[in-house]
Parts: C-alpha cells; sequence; structure tokens
C-alpha cells in the first residue's frame, strides 16, 4: 500500500485490523466452545463476531478511553447529586454488552435453575465466557459493571425478595442508564463494595459498621477506599454488624427517588481502566438490607466474587487474543531488512509462544466456565480450586504477553492509536482486583489442603491426558508427589499454582488436539511449558523444535 504525501510516500505500514470475525476467525475459541458443551451457542458468536470486529468499535473503545468519566458532586443549585459523566462511547459500548447479555444470560429463565443447577440447557456459563471473550478484545472498563452484575445476580438469588424485585428486570437486555430509582427503570447493573483504606485483601478489618433499625433493615455508616461503577443502581457491599462481618445490599437510590446515604468523594486516577469510574465513597446512615446470613459476609460475597474472578481469567484470555491477533496482522504486512516479519525466524519463535499462550489461556477459561455450568461434585470441587489458580495465571501472562506485543508492532505499538498500548496498561487490573496474585495462590493451597476431594478430583482429570507427552507425565509425576508429600506451603504457593494450571492447560490441548495443527499446539505446548528446567523466561527463547508453521497458520485464520 502505497500513498504520496507532500514530502514523501507513505509505504510499509500496516494497514488498520478491523471488519473481521473474531469468532470466525479463532480457531482455538471455536474449538473450545464445542468442547466445552457451548456448540449450539455457534451461530449467536458468529453473529458477535461479526459485530465486535466493526471498526467502528474500536474508535468507540478509543474515544470512552481518552474522554474519561467526571463526577459532579452537585447540580447548579447546590443540591447533592453524585454523578458520574460518561462518554457516548461508553454508553455506546455499553448497550452493545447488555444488548448480547453478557451480564446475566445464564441466569435468565430457561437457561438454569437456581445456582446453576440442572442447568436446561448445558453451556450457558461456558457460551457467554466465548462471548465475554471477545468482547475483552475490543474494551475493558465497560467488563467491570458487567461481570460485577453477572456475579452480584448468583448472591442475589438465594434471597427470595431480591430474586423477586430486582433480579428479572437484571435479565433484561436493555441498557437503561437513566439515574433514577430501579423501580422505574429498564434494566439494570450491580456493583460491589470491599475495599476500605486499611484492608482490601484482608476484608476482617473492615471498619464500616451496620446498625440494625427496628424494621429489619440496617444503616451503614464507613466508607470504601475502592468502589467501582458507583453509577450502579445498587451494590453489595460488607460491614460490621452484631455478629460479625455480614453482606449487604445497598441501592443508590432509595424507593422514594431520593439518593441514598452514598457520597462519592471522588475518582480514582488509574493507569489503565480508564473509561471506567472507579470511586472512593462514604456512608453515611446508608440504609440497605441484609443478604445472607448476619456474620457470613464473606461467603455471600465470594459467591459474587467466584463468578467476576472466572472473568478476570476469560477477560485476559480476551486481551491476550487481541493481541496476538494484531501482532500477526502486524507482522503479515510489515517488512523490515527485506523480508515481512512474519518470515523472519526469530520473529516466528516469538509469535508461536505468544500464540500458545493464548491458546491455553482461551481453552482454560472455557474449561473453568463449564464448571459453573454444573453442579456435579467434581465440578464443584474443580472450580473451588481452578478458579483462583487460573485467575493468577492467565493475568500473571497476560501481562507479560501484551508487552511483547507491543513489541512485536514495534514504535507504533506504543502509541495510543492501536489497542496494544491500552490493552498493556488493563492487564495489570485483572491480576490485582478480585484478589490479587499471592491471595489466589493462597486460596489455591486452601483448596488443595481442605480435603482430598480436590486433590481426587485434579488428579483425575490430569491423569486422562497421561502417555501423550514425556514432559506432561514427568510434571504431572512431580505434581502429585508434592501433594502427597504435603508439600503445600505458603512460601512455594505460586510455583504449586504454576505447576497446576499448566498441566490443566497442556492436558486441555491435548484433549482437543484431534487436528494436525491442534496437535501440533499441544505438542509445543508440553515441550515448552513442562520441561523440568521451564521454557525461556521471554517469549520465544525456547529452544524446543516447534512446527512453527502449523501453530500460527492455525492462530490467525481471518476470513
Ligand atoms: C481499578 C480498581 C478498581 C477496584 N474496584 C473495586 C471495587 O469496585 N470494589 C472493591 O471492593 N474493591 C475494588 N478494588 C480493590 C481491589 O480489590 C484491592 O485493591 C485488592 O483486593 C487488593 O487489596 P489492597 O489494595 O488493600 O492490597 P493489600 O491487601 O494491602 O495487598 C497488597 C499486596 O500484598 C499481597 N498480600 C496480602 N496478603 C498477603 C499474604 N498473606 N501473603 C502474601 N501476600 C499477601 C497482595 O496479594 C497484594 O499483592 C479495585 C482496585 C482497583 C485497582
Amino acid at each position: 500500500m502505497e500513498h504520496a504525501s507532500g514530502t514523501h510516500s507513505i509505504f510499509n505500514q500496516t494497514p488498520p485490523l478491523t471488519d473481521y470475525n473474531l469468532f470466525a476467525s479463532d480457531t482455538a475459541l471455536q474449538e473450545a466452545v464445542r468442547r466445552e458443551g457451548a456448540g449450539w451457542a455457534t451461530p449467536e458468536l458468529h453473529e458477535a463476531g461479526a459485530e465486535l470486529g466493526a471498526c467502528t468499535l474500536y474508535e468507540h473503545a478509543r474515544l470512552a478511553n481518552r474522554v474519561t468519566p467526571v463526577l459532579h458532586n452537585f447540580n447548579a443549585q447546590g443540591e447533592r447529586i453524585d454523578s458520574i459523566e460518561f462518554h457516548p462511547s461508553w454508553h455506546a459500548l455499553m448497550r452493545g454488552i447488555i444488548g448480547r447479555g453478557y451480564h446475566s444470560s445464564p441466569w435468565a429463565p430457561g437457561e438454569t435453575a437456581p445456582s446453576g443447577a440442572h442447568a436446561a440447557r448445558s453451556g450457558v456459563h461456558a457460551a457467554r465466557a466465548a462471548g465475554y471473550l471477545m468482547q475483552a478484545q475490543i474494551e475493558s472498563g465497560t467488563l467491570c459493571p458487567t461481570t460485577m452484575t453477572y456475579g452480584a445476580i448468583a448472591a442475589m438469588r438465594r434471597d427470595p425478595a431480591l430474586a423477586r424485585e430486582w433480579v428479572p428486570r437484571l435479565l433484561t437486555r436493555e441498557y437503561d442508564a437513566r439515574d433514577i430509582r430501579f423501580e422505574d427503570k429498564r434494566g439494570g447493573l450491580i456493583g460491589m463494595g470491599m475495599t476500605e483504606k486499611q484492608g482490601g485483601s484482608d476484608v476482617r478489618a473492615n471498619t464500616t459498621r451496620a446498625q440494625r433499625s427496628t424494621d429489619g433493615s440496617y444503616r451503614l455508616t464507613g466508607h470504601k477506599w475502592f468502589f467501582s461503577a458507583p453509577q450502579c443502581d445498587a451494590h453489595l457491599v460488607l460491614a460490621q454488624s452484631g455478629t460479625g462481618l455480614s453482606c449487604f445490599f445497598m441501592p443508590r437510590r432509595l424507593p422514594d427517588g431520593t439518593l441514598n446515604g452514598i457520597y462519592i468523594q471522588r475518582l480514582k486516577d488509574k493507569l489503565g481502566n480508564r473509561s471506567n469510574a472507579s470511586s472512593e465513597v462514604e456512608f453515611i446512615d446508608a440504609w440497605a438490607t441484609l443478604l445472607g446470613e448476619e456474620g457470613r459476609g464473606i461467603p455471600t460475597i465470594l459467591e459474587m466474587g467466584t463468578f467476576t474472578r472466572l472473568d478476570c481469567c476469560t477477560g485476559s484470555a480476551g486481551m491476550m487474543r487481541q493481541a496476538v491477533v494484531q501482532s500477526l496482522h502486524h507482522a503479515q504486512h510489515r517488512k523490515t531488512f527485506g523480508s515481512l516479519l512474519i518470515e523472519q525466524p526469530l520473529m516466528r519463535s516469538v509469535l508461536a509462544d505468544l500464540a500458545l499462550e493464548s491458546e491455553a489461556a482461551t481453552a482454560l477459561s472455557l474449561r473453568l466456565a463449564r464448571a459453573f455450568d454444573s453442579e456435579l461434585p467434581g465440578e464443584i470441587a474443580l472450580r473451588r480450586a481452578l478458579t483462583s489458580a487460573a485467575k493468577f495465571w492467565v493475568c500473571k501472562r497476560g501481562c507479560e504477553l501484551a508487552a511483547e506485543a507491543m513489541e512485536v508492532l514495534g514504535g507504533n505499538g506504543y502509541t495510543e492509536e492501536l489497542p496494544l498500548a491500552r490493552m498493556a496498561r488493563e492487564m495489570p487490573v485483572n491480576s490485582i482486583w478480585e484478589g490479587s496474585g499471592n491471595i489466589m495462590c493462597l486460596d489455591v493451597l486452601r483448596a488443595f489442603g481442605r480435603s482430598n476431594v480436590t486433590r481426587d478430583v485434579v488428579l483425575h482429570e490430569l491423569s486422562g491426558a497421561r502417555g501423550n507427552h514425556p514432559h506432561y507425565d514427568a510434571a504431572l509425576e512431580r505434581f502429585a508427589a508434592g501433594i502427597d508429600a504435603g508439600a503445600l506451603n505458603e512460601a512455594h504457593a505460586r510455583r504449586f499454582t504454576q505447576s497446576f494450571v499448566t498441566l490443566m492447560q497442556a492436558q486441555l490441548l491435548m484433549a482437543g488436539a484431534t487436528g494436525a495443527s491442534s496437535r501440533a499446539a499441544a505438542e509445543a505446548f508440553c515441550a515448552t511449558r513442562l520441561g523440568e528446567s521451564g521454557w525461556g523466561a521471554v517469549f520465544g527463547a525456547s529452544d524446543a523444535q516447534l512446527d512453527v508453521n502449523a501453530i500460527l497458520t492455525r492462530a490467525w485464520d481471518r476470513n
């Protein structure tokens, strides 16, 4: 492509990557969807993939992050309004996500029974995860209220009043941004408030107090240091009440339409996730109702948190996929030293390694989502251990992958005109919020340490792939021996979690290795990730002999 300007011809610049189908061009995602019981969703995922690949959405994503939300505490008359003003592109993106149902689709009537039990249609969480993974390739700030609503519904359905009065309107696919009482709205969003100044991971340190009123409702006084999407119609919050830390349902507006006692102090000035408003708030006599048992606030809100942790993993997997696709597209167009980057052996090693990591993240996210589709004891045990493990590993790998992918694009990758710089800033937040890396690894230890069920379920799942690759067999033996020797200790929790996740990823890739290209990817993953010495400390540094051609062709099949 050559263009003339006043001073020079413009050539050897990569054309923009837009207007392609995110689903049709992603072989690994299509295979994972079928493997995890969501094949029935293929037509709607194709449709979503086409919509999401449109160039208008890339522009909305850029604008929503450039023109960031503004807090207005007061109106022209000096009355308190605590309202957030967003760029129209934010609203356009939100309309799309809600329209596709990623805030609630698995809970919709006809999809699942309470808590996901006896799914009327199997694979609903896996199908949603596939859509969410594509959505994450476009913009991530809007995922925050989306995932919080998805998770909150799981907890709210357990409360008969909320299940009756709130949940049905959360299931609609209408994005209603009006700041009015929920009773008059066509759809809604829910957030969560746990973190306080003195501690986020250790929420037992919360000082916000809840006072019971004579009618059984509560009044909360205190603060939250991080309170994302404060425009949501309600939040689940933690506060100390009579018998300990409890979970409360706190609407933004009271039934008479007036604002609840939630005062937004300011918005956070963040590295990334800039389209999304994250605030600091104070509660002064804020009205709320108890959700779950008094004193059992942590397990109640963690029911929500388990879903949002799944989405941290899936969201990072989505951004990884977009980073890989942008890298491959660039490498196919950019020439250096007389040939295309995609033809240069060292660049091919880097690209193949990135593609493997992305495919493994996709496979893992969808497998984890399937564990949410079932109430079989084995699946419950698996999701108990794998959710934290997958969140830890995929979100960490996503940070490294985004930085490497940015470099594939050279200087252009570092600029705001292309999405990779934004993604590199976006990746770390998935690792931090909803429980940061160490907290996730400590949770994995707890899951394995509590009973032998987790150990037995995980080893059973992993043993199915035995005999396919010598590195896999040896790594599985080391992993099993580590559990049996009681080697689970905090200092080595990251190492243990890494072994667990990479084995799970290898097992999934091998299970899906039914064709030549998927076999090449599975073989390469085992060769590079499971050797005793570990793989290269950076992408592209392995000395294993890989079928790079098959891996790259599989990774990017634009049609
Ligand atoms: C953009 C953004 C939006 C957010 N939105 C919300 C929101 O809407 N609602 C909400 O409730 N929270 C929100 N959070 C807060 C987030 O969940 C917390 O920041 C996070 O859980 C960590 O808590 P902390 O900041 O208090 O760090 P700390 O708890 O002080 O932890 C600091 C570090 O120490 C590590 N650590 C802690 N304990 C141990 C241990 N025992 N052993 C080893 N390492 C340990 C942690 O892994 C972490 O790396 C948001 C955060 C961000 C960045």
